[in-house]
């Protein structure tokens, strides 16, 4: 699959640059966040280069389906099923997205506040 040049996930999920990589199957890779914000921070990412939540059309259902699954497969996995967990998907500008790429962030091991800044 023939990531985006310019994309620093697809560079990842091309193994062009190094991550942690926790979880592949053929369409979900997931890493360890560079920047963490709590104790546990994975990014579930879809391999297809597809821009922001707000690109995805009905042909995108079963993979993000998918991903909701694999997120509650990931949060047992790293222990913080039973305490909590938050999955985001920031989306454009007022939404904080930084890297163009559809992600979802799995956040736990601490209390998180709400609402979000
Ligand atoms: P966003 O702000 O778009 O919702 O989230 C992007 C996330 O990607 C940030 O939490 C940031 O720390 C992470 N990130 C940015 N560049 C890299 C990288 O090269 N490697 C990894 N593992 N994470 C990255
Ligand atoms: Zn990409």
């Amino acid at each position: 699959m023939a990531g985006r040049s310019d994309c620093i996930f697809c560079k990842i999920i091309a193994q062009e640059i190094p991550a942690s990589i926790i979880y592949e199957d053929s369409h979900i890779i997931a890493f360890a966040d560079i920047n963490p914000v709590a104790s546990e921070h994975l990014l579930i990412v879809p391999k297809e280069h597809i821009q922001s939540l707000a690109d995805v059309s009905m042909d995108n259902c079963s993979l993000l389906g998918q991903i909701q699954v694999v997120a509650a497969q990931l949060a047992k996995e790293t222990g913080v099923a039973s305490s909590g967990f938050r999955l985001v998907c920031n989306c454009g500008i007022n939404g904080g997205q930084t890297v163009d790429h559809l992600h979802y962030h799995l956040i736990g091991g601490r209390k998180l506040q709400w609402p979000p800044g």
